[in-house]
């Protein structure tokens, strides 16, 4: 049992092979990767991911995206996104209020996790080109999950940002609604995946501001935030047995 921990599906179009997409919530504590994975991040991906390499990066609100193979360590290096194709390696970013992406080739050509908040929007952009030149895939076969993130019912910003922000990613990336200009980071995502030829885009319906059982950068405040931990490892992982032993 993993109290503590929320797993993501892909939406209700269900893919047995799909990669294990996790989330810490906030019961699990601080699981923060910066400066350096806190204590409990290195115990709970042990214990999760027992014989998987924990890759990490120190995140920056970039659209840095690194590949991440079998005897290279991205671990620690300055990115806030990471592509791999390798079974052994488990990849994770933190996020508090950002939004953290899964993409996955269907067609086998590997998967990627990206820490993506309004600085860092585009990036998915950069993971798929990265993952095309690694691995050939094509967009049409890569199928996306946008993890829990601050929504728009919470994330109102100066006008001069929701103007940036529509104008790079479309009128539906900003709202203005109550009295406040707001940030849509799902509809800015859909709309990049889609605009690159990605079919498959889930969004899981929460908003972590609103949600208690997520951290929040909004509502915990500045001084005293905490992070969540995102994990995506490959389907061979631990979570087809956990699936079989619920049967
Ligand atoms: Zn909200």
């Amino acid at each position: 049992m993993n109290r503590g921990w929320i797993s993501l599906g892909w939406g209700e179009d269900r893919a047995p092979n799909a990669p294990t997409a996790m989330l810490s919530l906030a019961c699990q504590g601080d699981m923060r990767l910066k400066p350096r994975p806190a204590a409990i991040v290195l115990e709970e991906t042990a214990r999760l991911f027992p014989s998987r390499r924990f890759v990490w990066l120190r995140q920056e609100h970039t659209r840095v995206v690194l590949r991440s193979g079998a005897g290279d360590a991205a671990a620690g290096l300055a990115g806030d996104g990471l592509v791999t194709d390798d079974p052994q390696t488990l990849l994770g970013v933190s996020v508090a209020d950002c939004m953290p992406v899964f993409l996955w080739d269907t067609a086998g050509g590997g998967r990627a996790l990206l820490h993506s908040g309004w600085k860092g929007t585009g990036i998915a952009r950069e993971a798929l080109k990265l993952m095309k030149a690694s691995y050939g895939s094509r967009p049409e076969n890569i199928r996306a999950l946008l993890g829990p993130s601050i929504r728009s019912c919470c994330y109102a910003v100066p006008q001069e940002r929701a103007r940036s922000f529509a104008e790079e990613f479309g009128e539906d990336a900003a709202v203005f609604r109550d009295g406040a200009w707001r940030l849509d980071l799902v509809a800015a995502n859909t709309k990049i995946l889609k605009a690159e030829g990605v079919l498959g885009v889930f969004a899981y319906p929460a908003c972590t501001c609103c949600d208690a059982r997520f951290s929040s950068y909004r509502r915990q405040g500045k001084g005293g935030y905490t992070c969540m931990l995102a994990l995506c490892a490959p389907w061979q992982a631990e979570g087809r047995r956990g699936r079989h032993n619920t049967i």
